[in-house]
């Protein structure tokens, strides 16, 4: 993969990635909905050592989690507001980026190899699930680690309401 890099909307903040996403995660929780302001949060996985900063310093807000009650932190901006990225205190070898930020967010490629649907109980009911990924109504583990059973569509799938 060649040289990879992004930023917040203000120009701010610049990073660089020198290595390719472990795994993709398309995350439906609330939290994602939340910090992106958005249906759902595109979230390649790097090693955290693949990534570098090449211009500013994040600020950082730190979110205990619902589900593990471990910490996760959020670098962003504080002139414009973007996030960048998040690391984990449950996985700190890791670096989940928020993908809109890339400057060619397309060089992140969804392969059912390697990515994955979670969270898809709290999805809007206008999201569309994409055939062929491991998709799961919660987090793809446990709290011991331990995989659950994942679902597999077969055709795009369209969530629909859950109240009647
Ligand atoms: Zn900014
Ligand atoms: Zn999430």
């Amino acid at each position: 993969m060649p040289a990879v890099s992004g930023g917040c909307l203000c120009g701010t903040l610049r990073y660089a990635l020198r290595g390719p996403p472990l795994r993709v995660t398309l995350c439906h929780c609330r939290f994602c909905q939340r910090v992106t302001g958005s249906g759902h949060l595109v979230e390649p996985l790097f090693n955290r050592d693949d990534l570098r900063l090449t211009s500013g310093a994040p600020t950082v807000y730190r979110h205990r989690s619902e589900g593990s009650g471990k910490f996760i932190d959020l670098h962003f901006c504080a002139t414009c507001g973007t996030t960048l990225f998040m690391t984990f205190e449950r996985f700190p070898d890791l670096c989940g980026v928020h993908a809109g930020t890339l400057d060619d967010p397309a060089c992140i490629v969804v392969r059912p190899e390697t990515a994955k649907q979670v969270f898809v109980a709290s999805a809007r009911p206008d999201a569309v699930l994409l055939p062929g990924l491991n998709t799961f109504a919660g987090p793809a583990m446990d709290a011991a680690g331990r995989p659950h059973v994942p679902r597999v569509h077969e055709a795009p799938h369209i969530v629909g309401r859950r109240d009647g």
